[in-house]
Protein backbone atom coordinates (compact mmCIF):
# COMPACT_ATOMS: atom_id res chain seq x y z
CA UNK A 1 0.00 0.00 0.00
CA UNK A 2 0.92 3.63 -0.62
CA UNK A 3 1.56 5.76 2.47
CA UNK A 4 -0.59 8.49 0.60
CA UNK A 5 -0.92 10.70 3.83
CA UNK A 6 1.27 10.80 6.02
CA UNK A 7 2.19 12.80 8.85
CA UNK A 8 5.51 15.08 8.20
CA UNK A 9 7.82 17.71 9.09
CA UNK A 10 8.19 20.75 7.13
CA UNK A 11 12.41 21.21 6.10
CA UNK A 12 12.35 24.24 4.48
CA UNK A 13 10.37 27.36 4.15
CA UNK A 14 11.10 29.63 0.93
CA UNK A 15 9.52 32.94 -0.08
CA UNK A 16 8.15 32.80 -3.70
CA UNK A 17 9.65 36.07 -5.47
CA UNK A 18 6.35 38.20 -6.42
CA UNK A 19 4.18 36.37 -4.59
CA UNK A 20 2.53 37.80 -1.11
CA UNK A 21 -0.15 35.11 -0.37
CA UNK A 22 1.88 32.10 -0.96
CA UNK A 23 5.30 29.73 -0.16
CA UNK A 24 7.41 27.23 -1.11
CA UNK A 25 7.66 24.13 1.41
CA UNK A 26 9.66 21.21 1.37
CA UNK A 27 9.68 18.03 3.15
CA UNK A 28 11.71 15.17 2.18
CA UNK A 29 12.47 14.94 -1.56
CA UNK A 30 9.68 17.11 -1.93
CA UNK A 31 8.09 20.53 -2.67
CA UNK A 32 4.91 22.08 -3.18
CA UNK A 33 3.51 25.30 -2.41
CA UNK A 34 1.17 26.33 0.81
CA UNK A 35 -0.21 29.98 2.25
CA UNK A 36 2.03 31.65 3.75
CA UNK A 37 2.36 32.07 7.33
CA UNK A 38 0.85 28.50 7.54
CA UNK A 39 4.06 26.57 8.60
CA UNK A 40 6.87 27.08 9.67
CA UNK A 41 9.94 25.00 10.10
CA UNK A 42 9.74 21.62 11.50
CA UNK A 43 6.18 22.12 12.37
CA UNK A 44 3.71 18.76 11.68
CA UNK A 45 1.84 19.43 8.45
CA UNK A 46 -0.53 16.04 6.62
CA UNK A 47 1.11 15.78 3.14
CA UNK A 48 -1.32 14.66 0.84
CA UNK A 49 1.56 12.93 -1.79
CA UNK A 50 0.77 13.24 -5.87
CA UNK A 51 -1.79 10.66 -7.09
CA UNK A 52 -4.02 11.26 -4.01
CA UNK A 53 -7.78 11.09 -4.04
CA UNK A 54 -9.65 13.23 -1.26
CA UNK A 55 -12.74 12.89 0.13
CA UNK A 56 -14.30 16.26 0.10
CA UNK A 57 -13.74 18.14 3.30
CA UNK A 58 -14.08 21.18 4.27
CA UNK A 59 -10.01 21.22 4.35
CA UNK A 60 -9.43 21.26 0.79
CA UNK A 61 -13.08 22.82 -0.54
CA UNK A 62 -10.49 25.50 -1.80
CA UNK A 63 -9.21 23.13 -4.62
CA UNK A 64 -12.28 22.10 -5.86
CA UNK A 65 -12.53 24.77 -8.77
CA UNK A 66 -9.29 23.43 -10.03
CA UNK A 67 -9.00 19.77 -9.08
CA UNK A 68 -12.68 17.90 -8.22
CA UNK A 69 -12.42 14.45 -9.39
CA UNK A 70 -15.35 11.72 -8.92
CA UNK A 71 -13.91 8.26 -8.66
CA UNK A 72 -16.72 5.80 -9.25
CA UNK A 73 -19.39 7.08 -6.89
CA UNK A 74 -17.11 8.90 -5.04
CA UNK A 75 -16.46 12.32 -4.73
CA UNK A 76 -13.02 14.41 -3.93
CA UNK A 77 -10.08 16.43 -5.00
CA UNK A 78 -7.05 14.68 -6.81
CA UNK A 79 -3.45 15.98 -6.09
CA UNK A 80 -0.91 15.85 -8.39
CA UNK A 81 2.04 17.66 -10.36
CA UNK A 82 1.61 21.68 -10.95
CA UNK A 83 3.27 24.64 -11.72
CA UNK A 84 1.65 27.83 -9.30
CA UNK A 85 3.72 31.18 -10.16
CA UNK A 86 6.59 29.07 -11.78
CA UNK A 87 7.63 26.73 -9.27
CA UNK A 88 6.82 23.34 -9.16
CA UNK A 89 4.45 22.16 -6.64
CA UNK A 90 3.73 18.54 -6.58
CA UNK A 91 1.30 17.50 -3.27
CA UNK A 92 -0.57 19.52 -0.72
CA UNK A 93 0.79 20.55 2.73
CA UNK A 94 -1.77 21.35 5.28
CA UNK A 95 -1.82 21.91 8.93
CA UNK A 96 -1.82 18.61 11.56
CA UNK A 97 -4.13 20.73 13.36
CA UNK A 98 -6.32 21.06 10.86
CA UNK A 99 -7.53 17.19 10.88
CA UNK A 100 -8.25 16.47 14.52
CA UNK A 101 -8.55 12.52 14.17
CA UNK A 102 -5.36 12.49 12.73
CA UNK A 103 -3.58 14.48 14.86
CA UNK A 104 -5.31 12.21 18.16
CA UNK A 105 -3.69 8.89 16.20
CA UNK A 106 -0.53 10.33 15.42
CA UNK A 107 0.06 11.95 19.50
CA UNK A 108 -1.03 8.92 20.79
CA UNK A 109 1.24 6.49 18.19
CA UNK A 110 4.26 8.42 17.38
CA UNK A 111 4.45 11.62 20.43
CA UNK A 112 8.18 10.83 21.68
CA UNK A 113 9.88 9.14 18.60
CA UNK A 114 11.07 12.37 16.58
CA UNK A 115 12.69 9.86 13.84
CA UNK A 116 9.14 8.58 12.69
CA UNK A 117 8.09 10.60 10.39
CA UNK A 118 6.08 8.52 7.79
CA UNK A 119 3.14 8.51 10.34
CA UNK A 120 0.15 7.05 7.90
CA UNK A 121 -3.43 9.13 8.16
CA UNK A 122 -4.62 7.57 4.70
CA UNK A 123 -6.84 5.32 6.44
CA UNK A 124 -8.30 8.01 8.68
CA UNK A 125 -8.45 10.46 6.28
CA UNK A 126 -10.39 8.11 3.52
CA UNK A 127 -7.45 8.98 1.07
CA UNK A 128 -7.48 6.64 -1.90
CA UNK A 129 -4.79 6.64 -4.96
CA UNK A 130 -6.77 8.24 -7.79
CA UNK A 131 -7.24 5.97 -10.46
CA UNK A 132 -8.58 6.60 -13.97
CA UNK A 133 -11.53 4.15 -15.42
CA UNK A 134 -10.25 0.97 -16.01
CA UNK A 135 -10.45 0.65 -19.91
CA UNK A 136 -13.31 -1.30 -20.97
CA UNK A 137 -10.87 -4.07 -22.55
CA UNK A 138 -8.76 -4.49 -18.82
CA UNK A 139 -12.00 -4.68 -17.14
CA UNK A 140 -11.86 -8.64 -17.16
CA UNK A 141 -13.19 -11.35 -14.68
CA UNK A 142 -11.65 -11.46 -11.41
CA UNK A 143 -10.39 -15.14 -9.82
CA UNK A 144 -8.78 -13.36 -6.92
CA UNK A 145 -6.78 -11.50 -5.03
CA UNK A 146 -3.19 -10.96 -6.37
CA UNK A 147 -1.65 -14.01 -5.08
CA UNK A 148 0.02 -13.43 -1.62
CA UNK A 149 3.42 -15.26 -2.96
CA UNK A 150 4.46 -12.81 -5.30
CA UNK A 151 5.81 -8.92 -5.26
CA UNK A 152 3.19 -6.54 -6.60
CA UNK A 153 4.82 -4.31 -9.12
CA UNK A 154 4.51 -0.96 -7.03
CA UNK A 155 7.72 1.12 -7.13
CA UNK A 156 8.46 3.80 -4.20
CA UNK A 157 9.32 7.56 -5.42
CA UNK A 158 12.26 8.62 -4.84
CA UNK A 159 11.35 11.54 -3.55
CA UNK A 160 10.53 9.28 -0.27
CA UNK A 161 13.79 7.48 -0.31
CA UNK A 162 15.16 9.67 2.16
CA UNK A 163 18.10 11.91 1.84
CA UNK A 164 20.86 10.29 2.14
CA UNK A 165 20.34 7.26 -0.24
CA UNK A 166 22.25 8.34 -3.27
CA UNK A 167 25.04 9.24 -0.65
CA UNK A 168 24.54 5.83 1.16
CA UNK A 169 24.33 3.81 -2.01
CA UNK A 170 27.24 5.76 -4.27
CA UNK A 171 28.91 2.80 -4.81
CA UNK A 172 26.30 -0.42 -4.65
CA UNK A 173 25.32 -1.99 -8.14
CA UNK A 174 21.98 -1.04 -9.92
CA UNK A 175 20.16 -1.50 -12.67
CA UNK A 176 18.26 0.96 -14.19
CA UNK A 177 15.48 0.54 -16.90
CA UNK A 178 13.24 2.68 -19.18
CA UNK A 179 10.01 3.10 -17.19
CA UNK A 180 6.96 2.81 -19.71
CA UNK A 181 3.26 3.41 -19.48
CA UNK A 182 0.64 1.15 -19.98
CA UNK A 183 -0.49 -1.71 -17.26
CA UNK A 184 1.62 -4.14 -15.13
CA UNK A 185 1.44 -7.72 -16.21
CA UNK A 186 2.21 -10.58 -13.68
CA UNK A 187 2.33 -14.20 -15.07
CA UNK A 188 3.32 -17.21 -12.45
CA UNK A 189 3.18 -20.75 -12.33
CA UNK A 190 4.02 -23.25 -9.80
CA UNK A 191 3.11 -26.89 -9.47
CA UNK A 192 0.22 -26.55 -8.29
CA UNK A 193 -1.40 -23.33 -10.03
CA UNK A 194 -0.75 -21.23 -13.40
CA UNK A 195 -2.53 -17.95 -13.19
CA UNK A 196 -2.10 -14.04 -15.10
CA UNK A 197 -2.54 -10.81 -13.20
CA UNK A 198 -2.97 -7.70 -13.72
CA UNK A 199 -1.98 -4.97 -10.82
CA UNK A 200 -4.29 -5.97 -8.43
CA UNK A 201 -5.86 -8.93 -9.18
CA UNK A 202 -5.87 -12.55 -10.36
CA UNK A 203 -7.64 -12.80 -13.22
CA UNK A 204 -9.78 -15.56 -14.68
CA UNK A 205 -8.25 -17.13 -18.18
CA UNK A 206 -11.42 -19.48 -19.28
CA UNK A 207 -14.46 -17.05 -20.73
CA UNK A 208 -12.00 -14.02 -20.19
CA UNK A 209 -9.77 -14.30 -23.28
CA UNK A 210 -10.81 -10.96 -24.61
CA UNK A 211 -8.80 -8.93 -21.83
CA UNK A 212 -5.80 -7.92 -23.31
CA UNK A 213 -3.27 -9.42 -20.26
CA UNK A 214 -4.91 -12.80 -20.85
CA UNK A 215 -4.39 -12.74 -24.13
CA UNK A 216 -0.99 -11.84 -23.67
CA UNK A 217 -0.73 -14.62 -22.04
CA UNK A 218 -1.99 -17.13 -24.12
CA UNK A 219 -1.22 -15.65 -27.52
CA UNK A 220 2.36 -15.24 -26.48
CA UNK A 221 2.97 -18.23 -25.73
CA UNK A 222 4.18 -17.45 -22.23
CA UNK A 223 1.39 -20.18 -20.32
CA UNK A 224 3.16 -22.87 -22.31
CA UNK A 225 6.78 -22.19 -21.63
CA UNK A 226 6.73 -21.19 -18.37
CA UNK A 227 5.31 -24.52 -17.56
CA UNK A 228 7.77 -26.23 -19.39
CA UNK A 229 10.59 -24.34 -17.90
CA UNK A 230 8.94 -26.24 -15.00
CA UNK A 231 10.15 -23.80 -11.99
CA UNK A 232 8.04 -22.17 -9.60
CA UNK A 233 8.40 -18.48 -11.22
CA UNK A 234 6.47 -14.95 -11.80
CA UNK A 235 7.19 -12.85 -14.80
CA UNK A 236 6.28 -9.34 -14.58
CA UNK A 237 6.01 -6.24 -17.09
CA UNK A 238 4.73 -3.57 -18.51
CA UNK A 239 2.01 -4.05 -21.31
CA UNK A 240 1.73 -1.48 -23.86
CA UNK A 241 -0.07 -1.17 -26.81
CA UNK A 242 -3.60 0.38 -28.43
CA UNK A 243 -6.01 0.79 -26.16
CA UNK A 244 -3.57 1.06 -23.29
CA UNK A 245 -3.02 4.48 -21.56
CA UNK A 246 -2.08 6.37 -24.83
CA UNK A 247 -0.28 4.20 -25.88
CA UNK A 248 2.67 6.74 -25.78
CA UNK A 249 5.26 4.28 -27.74
CA UNK A 250 2.59 3.70 -30.65
CA UNK A 251 2.30 0.43 -30.94
CA UNK A 252 -0.04 -1.30 -33.58
CA UNK A 253 -0.21 -4.22 -31.53
CA UNK A 254 0.02 -4.85 -27.75
CA UNK A 255 3.70 -5.98 -26.28
CA UNK A 256 4.75 -7.23 -23.15
CA UNK A 257 8.34 -5.70 -21.43
CA UNK A 258 9.23 -7.87 -19.02
CA UNK A 259 11.36 -5.86 -16.40
CA UNK A 260 11.35 -8.61 -13.10
CA UNK A 261 11.16 -11.85 -12.87
CA UNK A 262 10.45 -13.81 -9.03
CA UNK A 263 11.77 -17.25 -8.03
CA UNK A 264 8.88 -18.11 -5.73
CA UNK A 265 10.31 -20.86 -4.16
CA UNK A 266 13.01 -19.40 -2.77
CA UNK A 267 11.56 -15.87 -2.42
CA UNK A 268 13.61 -13.68 -4.29
CA UNK A 269 13.67 -12.14 -7.16
CA UNK A 270 16.13 -13.25 -9.63
CA UNK A 271 19.27 -10.89 -10.50
CA UNK A 272 19.33 -8.85 -13.90
CA UNK A 273 21.83 -11.52 -15.23
CA UNK A 274 19.76 -14.48 -14.38
CA UNK A 275 16.40 -12.29 -15.53
CA UNK A 276 18.28 -12.23 -18.80
CA UNK A 277 19.45 -15.88 -19.04
CA UNK A 278 15.96 -17.30 -18.31
CA UNK A 279 14.71 -14.85 -21.09
CA UNK A 280 16.87 -16.26 -23.88
CA UNK A 281 15.76 -19.87 -22.76
CA UNK A 282 12.24 -18.86 -22.75
CA UNK A 283 12.65 -17.50 -26.90
CA UNK A 284 14.20 -20.72 -27.13
CA UNK A 285 11.24 -22.47 -25.82
CA UNK A 286 9.00 -20.57 -28.28
CA UNK A 287 8.04 -17.59 -26.66
CA UNK A 288 6.91 -15.07 -29.24
CA UNK A 289 9.76 -12.73 -29.74
CA UNK A 290 7.73 -9.85 -31.04
CA UNK A 291 5.16 -10.36 -28.87
CA UNK A 292 7.13 -10.52 -25.24
CA UNK A 293 10.98 -8.77 -24.95
CA UNK A 294 12.99 -7.17 -22.24
CA UNK A 295 12.43 -3.56 -21.48
CA UNK A 296 15.17 -1.28 -22.53
CA UNK A 297 18.01 -0.96 -19.58
CA UNK A 298 19.77 2.69 -19.69
CA UNK A 299 22.27 1.48 -17.38
CA UNK A 300 23.76 -1.34 -15.05
CA UNK A 301 26.88 -0.68 -13.21
CA UNK A 302 28.96 -0.71 -10.13
CA UNK A 303 29.29 2.77 -8.17
CA UNK A 304 26.17 3.71 -10.50
CA UNK A 305 25.39 7.09 -8.50
CA UNK A 306 29.41 8.21 -7.87
CA UNK A 307 30.05 7.32 -11.98
CA UNK A 308 27.01 9.82 -12.41
CA UNK A 309 27.55 12.52 -9.63
CA UNK A 310 24.16 11.86 -8.59
CA UNK A 311 24.00 12.76 -4.98
CA UNK A 312 20.46 13.83 -4.39
CA UNK A 313 16.90 13.68 -5.67
CA UNK A 314 17.25 17.00 -8.11
CA UNK A 315 20.18 15.29 -9.69
CA UNK A 316 18.36 11.78 -10.06
CA UNK A 317 15.20 13.35 -11.16
CA UNK A 318 17.36 15.34 -14.33
CA UNK A 319 18.86 11.94 -14.70
CA UNK A 320 15.55 10.62 -15.55
CA UNK A 321 14.37 12.90 -18.22
CA UNK A 322 14.81 12.08 -21.79
CA UNK A 323 13.11 9.78 -24.57
CA UNK A 324 11.73 6.53 -24.37
CA UNK A 325 11.00 4.59 -27.19
CA UNK A 326 8.71 6.91 -29.33
CA UNK A 327 8.35 9.31 -27.72
CA UNK A 328 10.71 12.73 -26.57
CA UNK A 329 9.24 12.82 -23.08
CA UNK A 330 9.61 9.05 -21.40
CA UNK A 331 7.81 8.58 -17.73
CA UNK A 332 10.93 8.07 -16.17
CA UNK A 333 13.03 5.20 -14.65
CA UNK A 334 13.60 2.49 -12.57
CA UNK A 335 16.57 2.02 -10.42
CA UNK A 336 16.81 -1.47 -8.62
CA UNK A 337 19.75 -2.59 -6.74
CA UNK A 338 21.10 -5.86 -7.60
CA UNK A 339 20.68 -7.49 -4.04
CA UNK A 340 17.01 -7.23 -5.43
CA UNK A 341 16.47 -5.50 -1.50
CA UNK A 342 15.50 -2.36 -2.77
CA UNK A 343 14.30 -0.10 -6.15
CA UNK A 344 11.98 3.39 -6.70
CA UNK A 345 11.32 5.06 -9.95
CA UNK A 346 12.38 8.73 -11.10
CA UNK A 347 9.64 9.68 -12.72
CA UNK A 348 10.39 13.05 -15.41
CA UNK A 349 9.18 16.06 -14.10
CA UNK A 350 8.32 16.82 -17.53
CA UNK A 351 6.04 13.78 -18.03
CA UNK A 352 4.54 15.01 -14.83
CA UNK A 353 3.59 18.59 -16.17
CA UNK A 354 2.95 17.90 -19.97
CA UNK A 355 1.98 14.10 -20.41
CA UNK A 356 -0.23 13.13 -17.22
CA UNK A 357 -3.93 12.54 -17.99
P1 LIG B 1 3.40 3.68 -11.37
O1 LIG B 1 3.14 3.39 -12.83
O2 LIG B 1 3.76 5.10 -11.15
O3 LIG B 1 2.35 3.16 -10.45
O4 LIG B 1 4.78 2.90 -11.02
C1 LIG B 1 4.89 1.53 -10.78
C2 LIG B 1 4.60 0.71 -12.02
O5 LIG B 1 5.49 0.99 -13.07
C3 LIG B 1 4.76 -0.77 -11.84
O6 LIG B 1 3.61 -1.31 -11.24
C4 LIG B 1 4.94 -1.27 -13.26
O7 LIG B 1 3.69 -1.67 -13.78
C5 LIG B 1 5.37 -0.03 -14.04
N1 LIG B 1 6.65 -0.10 -14.76
C6 LIG B 1 6.84 0.37 -16.01
N2 LIG B 1 8.09 0.21 -16.41
C7 LIG B 1 8.76 -0.41 -15.40
C8 LIG B 1 10.10 -0.85 -15.22
N3 LIG B 1 11.03 -0.67 -16.15
N4 LIG B 1 10.42 -1.44 -14.04
C9 LIG B 1 9.49 -1.61 -13.07
N5 LIG B 1 8.21 -1.21 -13.18
C10 LIG B 1 7.83 -0.61 -14.34
MN1 LIG C 1 2.12 3.17 -14.52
Amino acid sequence: MRHLATVRKIDEVLPIEGADAIVLVKIDGWQCVALKNEFKVNDNCVYFEIDSFVPLCPQVEHLRSKAFKRMGDKEGIRIKTIKLRGQLSQGLALPLSAFPDAMTAFHKTRLYDPDERHFDVSEILGVEKYELPVPTQLAGQVKGNFPTFVPKTDQERCQNMGKDIFVANADAFYEVTMKLDGTSFTAYHTLDKDGVCGRNWDLDIEGNETNSLVRMYLDSGLDAVLRELGRDIAVQGELIGPGIQKNREQLTATKLFVFDMYDIAKGAYLTPAERHAVMAELWDMGLDKEMVDHVPVIAHSANLFDTLGITNVDQLLKFAEGPSIKHAIREGLVFKRLDGQFSFKAISTQFLLKCED
